[in-house]
C-alpha cells in the first residue's frame, strides 16, 4: 500500500458570503493558510493576517489536479491567476429574487421587501425610524410557497426591530410557521412578549388599495399601512458553471448536493477535498450557515490537520497495458478520480486513478470492458479465490 503523501495545510475559499468569512476565520484560527476569493467584492470585515490572501472579482474558469494538489484558475483583473491549495470550500450562498408571479403582485409605496425594509433601517437617524413610527405593518409570510429559513429569520428580526425602535405595530401572517431551528421558538415567545400579533392563516385574500393594505384570514380582516413580503431565495446564476468546472454534483433543486452515502463528513462533495458549507447547498438561516461553515471547517481539518494524506484501504488500479482509451471509465467515477494521461516511463496513453481522490467504489473496475481495472486491498471471499 502507498505511502501517506504530504500536502501543504493550505485551503481555497470560495464566495463571499458570511459563512464564507466565518470558515476563513476559522481555518486562520487552527493554522492555515487561506486564499479567499470571490466573483464579487470580498467583505471588509476586519479579517487580515499575513497567512490571508484576498483575490475579489475573479472568475473561476479551470480546475486541475485532485485532493492534496489542486490548481484552480482564475481571470483575475484581465490576467490568468492559478492557485495551488490542498482542498476547496465553496460558500457561495444563494441569489435572492423578488417571486412578483407567485405573488401577484408589483412593489409599490404600500408593498415592500424585507431587504427593502432592512435598507431603511440602516439609514441614518431620524430618517430610518420616521418611515415606520406608528404605522401598521403586516408581514405575509409563506405566501404562495413556503418561505426560507433564512427570510423567516430575518422576517422575525425585522419585526423585533420595528416594534421596539419604530413603535410600529407589527402583524405577523404565517401559514406553517415550523420552529425547528435552534433558538426560534424562543424568539417567538420574545416577539409576542414586545408585542407582535401573530396570525395564522389559510387561503388570505391581499387588497392593495389607493393607502392601505388588507389581508383577510379566516380571524377576520386586519388594514395596515405596509405590506412586506419577503423576497424568494434560489441558486446563484453561476452554480451550475461553477459546478461543472469543479466536477461536482447539483440536486433538482439546483444547489450543490454533497455526497451523503458514504464515510459521512459534513458538506463533503463527490470530489475528496471539495465541501459545500452553507446556503450554497442548503436552506438555512445565516446563522446555520456559519456553523456549517464551522463543521466544513472541522471535516478540512480531519482531512488536512495531519499534513499528509493516506489513500484509502480500497483503491482502484488501471493496467496501462491493458487499457483501450475508450474513456468509460472517466465518465463512469462518480467522484472525478480517474483521467486519460500519458505514462511516460511506458511510452503509453492511458486511463489512471489518482490513488488519493478514489474512494474505492468499484464502479470503473465493474464497467471496464476489457478488466484493465483491479480494485487493489481489496480482499475476494475464500470461495471466489478457490474457483
Ligand atoms: S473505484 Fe473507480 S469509480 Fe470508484 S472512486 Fe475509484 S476510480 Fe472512481
Ligand atoms: S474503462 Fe478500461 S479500457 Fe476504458 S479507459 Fe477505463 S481503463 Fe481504459
Amino acid at each position: 500500500m502507498s505511502q501517506a503523501t504530504p500536502v501543504a495545510k493550505q485551503v481555497l475559499v470560495l464566495g463571499a458570503s458570511s459563512e464564507a468569512a466565518r470558515a476563513v476565520k476559522e481555518l486562520l484560527a487552527l493554522g492555515y493558510k487561506v486564499l479567499w476569493v470571490s466573483g464579487d467584492e470580498l467583505p471588509s470585515n476586519g479579517l487580515d493576517s499575513p497567512a490571508l490572501a484576498k483575490y475579489a472579482n475573479c472568475r473561476l474558469y479551470a480546475l486541475e489536479g485532485h485532493v492534496g494538489r489542486f490548481v484552480s484558475h482564475f481571470l483575475h483583473q484581465g490576467q490568468r491567476l492559478a492557485l495551488s491549495t490542498s482542498a476547496i470550500i465553496v460558500a457561495t450562498g444563494n441569489e435572492r429574487y423578488f417571486p412578483a408571479e407567485r405573488y401577484g403582485l408589483e412593489l409599490s409605496s404600500l408593498v415592500w421587501t424585507t431587504s427593502q425594509v432592512k435598507e431603511q433601517l440602516k439609514k441614518p437617524l431620524p430618517q430610518s425610524v420616521l418611515a415606520f413610527r406608528d404605522k401598521r405593518i403586516l408581514l405575509l409570510l409563506d405566501w404562495s410557497g413556503e418561505t426560507s429559513k433564512e427570510l423567516v429569520s430575518e422576517s422575525f428580526s425585522l419585526a423585533g426591530e420595528l416594534c421596539e425602535r419604530c413603535r410600529s405595530e407589527v402583524y405577523f401572517f404565517y401559514r406553517d410557521l415550523t420552529v425547528d431551528s435552534p433558538g426560534w421558538e424562543q424568539r417567538t415567545r420574545e416577539l409576542r412578549d414586545k408585542g407582535v400579533v401573530f396570525c395564522r392563516y389559510g387561503e388570505p385574500e391581499v387588497t392593495v388599495g389607493e393607502a392601505a393594505v388588507s389581508i383577510s384570514y379566516l380571524e377576520g380582516t386586519v388594514e395596515g399601512d405596509l405590506l412586506v413580503l419577503p423576497e424568494a431565495v434560489r441558486p446563484r446564476g453561476d452554480t451550475a458553471e461553477l459546478a461543472e468546472i469543479l466536477q461536482v454534483r447539483l440536486g433538482e433543486d439546483g444547489y450543490f448536493q454533497e455526497l451523503n452515502i458514504r464515510k459521512y463528513r459534513a458538506g463533503l462533495s463527490a470530489r475528496k477535498g471539495i465541501f459545500f458549507a452553507g446556503r450554497c447547498h442548503m436552506d438555512c438561516d445565516a446563522s446555520e450557515a456559519e456553523s456549517d461553515a464551522l463543521q466544513v471547517v472541522a471535516a478540512v481539518d480531519a482531512l488536512l490537520g495531519q499534513g499528509a494524506l493516506e489513500p484509502e484501504e480500497v483503491i482502484a488500479y488501471v493496467d496501462p497495458s491493458k487499457c483501450i482509451r475508450c474513456l468509460t471509465c472517466v465518465r463512469t467515477c462518480p467522484h472525478a478520480a480517474v483521467q486519460v494521461v500519458e505514462y511516460e516511463d511506458m511510452d503509453v496513453v492511458a486511463a489512471r486513478v489518482d490513488e488519493l481522490a478514489c474512494w474505492g467504489c468499484g464502479a470503473c473496475a465493474s464497467n471496464c470492458p476489457v478488466q484493465a481495472i483491479e480494485m487493489v486491498g481489496q480482499e475476494m471471499p475464500a470461495w471466489v479465490q478457490g474457483v
